[in-house]
């Protein structure tokens, strides 16, 4: 059984088909959370995220705000003009789809949450003494985060949670997971890790391995989306340069 898993699509369906074309084959597919916010597609993308084989998926604080979920006023003035413009842009029967979105899943071992495992909406997991205090947070031997969208693996040596590592895997090289971890895909729809190449990984359960991957899209199609949709032109500009 191979798995797709994808996070932060962020409402950009020229980097998610070219993820999904280039993942190919898989048997299932998790994702991680924002399909919405930022992007010029939100649509579009639920509606090919909602059909895709065995689809598990948590929400994010995208997905959250645009349920009134949380404050809009949390968030900073450009995310807050492009949920303004998904106020009017989402279609009913996907918002729907996102309220019915859990903040947390669990099963076969793997625990997937859009920021952290203990505060799901809302952590970042950037550095080493917010991975070691989520250790705790979670009773699966790995547990799956986006919300960052820097792909990265903050690994558990032995049973103490203070020997906690940070690795970056490096793109197209096999992995195996033996220590309790917390993996992040990075962004499909917005990377901020200065590599503008859509992000994902694969795990193959047959052979235990994981596999992280990036692939280059079409960025100018979906800035020019994003400009005559009126969102802001920093939407447009960041993805780039993959900030
Ligand atoms: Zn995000």
């Amino acid at each position: 059984m191979r798995t797709l898993i994808i996070s932060d699509v962020h409402a950009n369906l020229t980097a998610l088909e070219a993820v999904l074309a280039d993942a190919e084959p898989y048997d299932q597919v998790w994702c991680l959370g924002d399909v919405v916010g930022y992007g010029p597609d939100p649509n579009e993308c639920i509606e090919r995220i909602q059909a895709l084989p065995q689809l598990r998926c948590v929400m994010g604080n995208h997905d959250a705000a645009i349920l009134s979920y949380i404050d809009i006023e949390a968030f900073n003035l450009e995310a807050r003009a492009s949920l303004e413009w998904l106020e009017t842009t989402l279609k009913p029967e996907n918002r729907s789809w996102l309220a019915g979105l859990e903040y947390r899943l669990e099963f076969d071992d793997i625990t997937l949450a859009h920021g952290s495992p203990r505060n799901p909406i809302w952590e970042y997991i950037m550095d080493l003494s917010t991975a070691k205090q989520n250790m705790t947070a979670f009773e699966t031997p790995i547990c799956l985060v986006g919300h960052t969208h820097i792909p990265c693996i903050f690994k558990m040596d032995g049973e103490k949670r203070s020997s906690t590592h940070l690795y970056l895997m490096p793109p197209d090289d096999e992995f195996t997971l033996e220590q309790k971890s917390i993996v992040n895909p990075g962004s499909v729809g917005q990377p901020r890790d200065h590599d503008p190449r859509a992000s994902y990984l694969i795990f193959d359960n047959k052979e235990n391995v994981w596999v992280y991957h990036r692939t280059a899209y079409d960025i100018e199609a979906v800035q020019k989306r994003i400009l005559a949709a009126g969102l802001p032109i920093r939407h447009a500009s960041r993805l780039a340069e993959g900030w």
